[in-house]
């Protein structure tokens, strides 16, 4: 077994989403036994902390689950020549992997990939509820937004197509800062990606507060549906 000095963690962040590369050197801990590291975005990605016998402690946050993961790995599964892999749920759901670099890159390529995949397959799943649910609902409506705004669908009626986004436990508000405008998207519900296609763009006024979900209601109504 080789054994080097140092290792690469690619880990997707449980907050944006994003994946993440750090490199470790055996090093790091000859000082203090515990390491975090965080993304670009300021969320802890991943502790490392060195225990008994040469083993590591491994704690993540699941971007699934919303929960942190606990695993202890020997030695030589964070410093040997083979991944060893970071999941959720046994090895169901990939969030990253640990070892040389070359191969950690090349793992995580997909990560993202089943992660969107499994976003859209519950966006397009009319009868089953999933414990993810939540978190999938708010990726799938910053994707929508995101969209909007590349089309210049999203917007303030006083011009302003900077708004500002903040994402809350139930939902998304969406602020102009300019003209105190703002707009509330419940996320509680993935109704709501429905909805969204449905509204199509996205245009805040002064003084008014936006709620998808009533905007969607009373459309409902009209319809007659
Ligand atoms: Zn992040
Ligand atoms: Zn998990
Ligand atoms: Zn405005």
């Amino acid at each position: 077994m080789i054994v080097s000095t140092v290792t690469t963690i690619g880990i997707q962040c449980a907050k944006c989403g994003e994946v993440q590369f750090r490199t470790v050197s055996v090093f790091d801990f000859s000082h203090f036994n515990e390491e975090s590291y965080c993304c670009s975005c300021g969320a802890p990605i991943i502790t490392l902390r060195s225990v008994e016998r040469g083993n590591y402690s491994i704690e993540y946050p699941c971007i699934y689950c919303g929960e942190s993961h606990y695993i202890v790995a020997k030695r030589g599964s964070i410093w040997g020549d083979d991944l060893f892999p970071l999941t959720c749920r046994g090895k169901e759901l990939p969030l990253g992997y640990i070892g040389p670099r070359h191969k950690v890159e090349n793992s995580c390529r997909d990560i993202k990939k089943t992660f969107v995949q499994l976003a859209s397959e519950l966006v397009n799943d009319e009868e089953t509820e999933s414990e993810f649910d939540n978190f999938f609902i708010v990726y799938a409506v910053m994707e929508k937004l995101g969209k909007m705004v590349e089309r210049g669908q999203l917007g303030c009626r006083c011009g302003n197509y900077n708004l500002s986004v903040e994402i809350l436990s139930d939902r998304i508000e969406i602020v102009c800062e300019l003209c105190h405008a703002s707009g509330v998207i419940y996320t509680d519900n993935k109704e709501v990606l429905r909805i969204l296609d449905g509204v199509g763009s996205i245009f805040l006024e002064e003084n008014m507060k936006w709620c998808l979900n009533d905007s969607y209601k009373s459309h409902h109504l009209v319809k007659n549906k």
